[in-house]
């Protein structure tokens, strides 16, 4: 019996220009222009379809200076998803550009690590330079939800449904969780911020917004582990995605691309 087979698409809904020494622990030898892009990422069975992250939204982009590209709703709705039929999200980390937009899915259900609560929630939060990627709102949203009866708590790996598992990596944040898909193209590793870069998880190198060091480099191996090859691993942030996969369809180059193909140059 074969797990089901999901269509991978990234979605960018923002971005934000800065340079190669912001990204890496220790700078960059080659210093320039390195920007980010800001993504969420849908999964499409024939079943059901499921969101990675929630983003964050223009008021939020305002706040932090990343500017908006599109909103998630417009391209979701580009590939024929409505945001409020979305019943299953899986959120990597609850940093603001992961887990805002929260009125957008009235109807989904979140599937979070408890570490990554536990961290958000507790003594880590009193210093200031760990809780800089998050907004307390954000988090008392995800406490909310707790207590409406919308959140499916794992801890470590995990299957969400037939085809999609998920797996406690760390590192950046103490509950950050990647996602695997299996797909026609065979098993796609959603990293999310497990490696921003293609540069991080290629190189060794490290992002300079972590928790423990240590678990994002042995990440790095679970990433490689996962996929069915290293060009099967989907970096966070990386702006090199929309140039390596196709457009979803005509006149969505640069928004949307799919991810369960093979990449445009091999
Ligand atoms: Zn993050
Ligand atoms: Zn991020």
């Amino acid at each position: 019996m074969t797990s089901e087979l999901y269509e991978v698409y990234a979605i960018r809904y923002g971005h934000h220009d800065r340079h190669a020494r912001e990204n890496f622990i220790g700078g960059d030898p080659h210093d320039g222009p390195q920007p980010l892009d800001y993504f969420v990422w849908a999964m499409v069975g024939a079943e059901r379809t499921l969101l990675l992250d929630t983003g964050f939204d223009p008021a939020m982009g305002e706040k932090r200076q990343r500017r908006i590209t599109k909103p998630i709703a417009e391209g979701l709705q580009a590939i024929g998803i409505m945001p409020d039929r979305i019943e299953t999200i899986i959120v990597s980390h609850l940093h603001y550009d992961h887990t805002g937009n929260y009125d957008l899915f009235p109807n989904a259900r979140y599937h979070l690590q408890d570490c990554e609560m536990a961290y958000a929630t507790g003594r880590c939060m009193c210093h200031p330079h760990l809780r800089i990627p998050f907004e307390a709102e954000d988090v008392v949203a995800m406490v909310r939800k707790v207590f409406a009866g919308r959140v499916t708590f794992h801890d470590g790996t995990d299957e969400i449904v037939p085809g999609i598992t998920v797996h406690r990596i760390g590192g950046h944040s103490r509950g950050l969780q990647c996602v695997c898909v299996n797909t026609r193209r065979g098993q796609v590793v959603l990293a999310s911020d497990t490696s921003h870069l293609y540069a991080h998880f290629e190189q060794g190198r490290v992002f300079p917004i972590t928790y423990n060091v240590g678990e994002v480099l042995e990440g790095y191996a679970t990433l490689k582990r996962l996929a069915s090859s290293p060009a099967h691993i989907i970096p966070g942030h990386d702006p090199l995605v929309l140039a390596r996969y196709p457009a979803a369809r005509n006149g969505l180059e640069g928004w949307v691309v799919r991810l369960d193909v093979e990449p445009k140059n091999g």
